[in-house]
C-alpha cells in the first residue's frame, strides 16, 4: 500500500472544483482511495457564515456561558444540530447528518478571516458527487479531526464517504485457530481517515488532500459509522 500526500492546492473559495483540481495534481487510478480535509469540502460549497448573521436565543445565550463561546457561535452550531448532548463545559452536538462533534464540527482555523465554516451540509453527498467527477472507480472519504470519547488526543474520522464500505463485516471468518470472530464490524473509513488526517497535518501545512493506492476494501455494503440511536446505550445516559 502507498500513500500520497497532494501537494500544490491553493486556498480554496466558494465554487472551486476540487476534483479537478485533484486531478490536475494527481494522475488516479482505478481503486484509489481519495481522503480530502472537510474543511476544504465545506469551502468549495460555501459553507462560510459571518457571526453577525446569527442571532441568538435565550438558550444560546445560557449555554454561551458555560462553554465561554460567542452566542453567536452557539447559535450556529445549535442551527446545524440535531441534538445538544453535553452543553458543559463544552458543547458536543449531534449534526443533522448523524457525526458528532465538539461545536458540531465547526471551524475557526484555516478559514482566513472572522468567518466561521460549517462542515458540509452532507458529507456522503458531497464525497458522490467528488467520486463521481474523478472519472475513475475510486473511493472518496471526507475527513475531520475529533476528539474522542474516553481517549486523549485528536484524530481523523469519516464523516462522510462513496465508494467504499464504512464498515468491514468479519462475520463467517475464522481466527488462527479456527474460532468464529465475535467482534464482527471493523469501521474502515475511520481507520482510513486517522491515517490521511495524520499525513495532512492540522496547521498550516496546505496539505488537504491524501490518496492510497494498494488498499484491499470492500466496495458497498456495510452501512454507516453514526451508530444508530437506538443501538447507542451512551447517549441516553448523556442527556440524563
Ligand atoms: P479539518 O481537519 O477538515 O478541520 O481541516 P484542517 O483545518 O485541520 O486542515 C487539514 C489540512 O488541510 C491542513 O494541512 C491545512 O493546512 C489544509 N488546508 C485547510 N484549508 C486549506 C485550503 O483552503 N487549501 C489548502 N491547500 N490546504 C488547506
Ligand atoms: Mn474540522
Ligand atoms: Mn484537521
Amino acid at each position: 500500500m502507498q500513500g500520497y500526500v497532494i501537494r500544490g492546492l491553493p486556498i480554496i473559495k466558494e465554487g472551486d472544483d476540487i476534483a479537478s483540481l485533484v486531478k490536475s495534481l494527481f494522475n488516479f487510478q482505478d481503486g484509489d482511495v481519495l481522503c480530502l480535509a472537510s474543511t476544504i469540502v465545506a469551502k468549495s460549497e460555501g459553507r462560510f457564515r459571518e457571526l453577525e448573521s446569527y442571532h441568538p436565543t435565550d438558550r444560546a445565550a445560557l449555554i454561551a456561558r458555560n462553554v465561554g463561546k460567542d452566542p453567536r457561535f452557539v447559535q450556529a452550531v445549535l442551527d446545524e444540530s440535531e441534538e445538544v448532548l453535553l452543553d458543559k463545559p463544552f458543547l458536543l452536538a449531534v449534526t443533522r447528518f448523524g457525526h458528532v462533534g465538539i461545536n458540531a464540527g465547526i471551524d475557526q482555523s484555516n478559514v482566513g478571516d472572522a468567518r466561521i465554516l460549517l462542515l458540509p451540509e452532507n458529507p456522503s453527498t458531497s464525497a458522490e458527487r467528488l467520486r463521481a467527477s474523478l472519472g475513475k472507480e475510486c473511493a472518496v472519504i471526507i475527513t475531520d479531526t475529533c476528539g474522542r470519547p474516553f481517549r486523549s488526543g485528536v484524530a481523523g474520522v469519516a464523516i462522510g464517504w462513496a465508494g467504499i464500505a464504512a464498515l468491514r463485516d468479519w462475520r463467517g471468518e475464522r481466527d488462527l485457530h479456527g474460532k468464529a470472530l465475535e467482534i464482527t464490524l471493523e469501521a474502515i473509513v475511520d481507520e482510513i481517515a486517522a491515517m490521511a488526517n495524520l499525513l495532512m497535518g492540522e496547521a498550516g501545512d496546505g496539505t488537504p488532500a491524501v490518496v492510497f493506492r494498494g488498499l484491499k476494501y470492500p466496495r458497498s455494503g456495510g452501512d454507516s459509522v453514526f451508530m444508530a440511536k437506538d443501538k447507542d446505550v451512551i447517549r441516553p445516559r448523556l442527556r440524563r
